[in-house]
């Protein structure tokens, strides 16, 4: 078939130990799933059910790169996260049933707009520009889910400019990957591809150009990202 422009690249991650990579189909991420960052946000974590958000799968950016640092804000944050990549879709997955659709994890960093978002957050208007902005999703090198086993705990944490502004633990979860996994794919058939940012642990905080960021988690690869002059 031809198409009236050139179709776009799939977006896709790195796969640690492997030069064949992980194909994004789309983003989602999940708010205040740390309760120590829930309240930092002014928020009041008691298991409220969780919510979602997304960004545009080619928002992804490998690491060791440097992104510009992006238009329209004067408080751009880090939030290390987590990232689940689904290997095998389902719909209503059910919470026994989520690690077979995991295909592997890697760190990932929900880069944030924050004045935006707290704009968009005043005024009752959607997320989108805060969070879903280009090169707003950095990731590691993915590792299968058959070499580390289901992560349920380990060391989450990241610094900036080698000061350690993030540190927390993979258990602090509010909610776990087997349930966010489950709630997710009751309200969208989750499908091979997809990435879920689990959210962020306490100590988020802004970054500049020149900043040097590297977010890990224990047994994963680390992710650096360089933020460079604004183009
Ligand atoms: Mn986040």
């Amino acid at each position: 078939m031809d198409y009236i422009i050139e179709p776009p690249k799939t977006p896709s991650v790195a796969i640690d130990g492997s030069d064949a990579r992980f194909p994004v189909r789309r983003i989602f991420c999940v708010g205040r799933n740390y309760e120590a960052h829930a309240r930092e946000m002014g928020g009041n974590p008691n298991r409220e059910p969780p919510f979602f958000f997304t960004k545009p799968a080619d928002a992804v950016v490998d690491s060791e790169l440097t992104i510009p640092f992006p238009p329209e804000t004067a408080n751009l944050h880090y939030e290390a996260e987590l990232v689940v990549a689904i290997g095998k879709g389902g719909f209503r997955i059910g919470e026994a049933d989520a690690a077979d659709h995991i295909f592997g994890y890697a760190v990932g960093n929900d880069l944030t707009r924050r004045d935006l978002q707290f704009v968009a957050r005043e005024a009752g208007r959607p997320w989108d520009w805060g969070k879903a902005f280009d090169r707003s999703a950095p990731c590691a090198p993915i590792h299968a889910i058959s070499d580390t086993g289901e992560m349920t705990a380990g060391e989450i944490k990241l610094a900036v400019n080698g000061e350690t502004k993030q540190r927390s633990d993979l258990s602090l979860l509010i909610w776990n990957v087997r349930e966010i996994t489950s709630i997710l794919s009751r309200s969208m058939e989750l499908k091979p591809g997809d990435l879920i940012y689990t959210g962020t642990p306490e100590g988020v905080g802004p970054i500049e150009v020149g900043d040097t960021i590297v977010a890990s988690i224990a047994g994963l690869t680390d992710l650096v990202t360089h933020i460079g002059e604004p183009v």
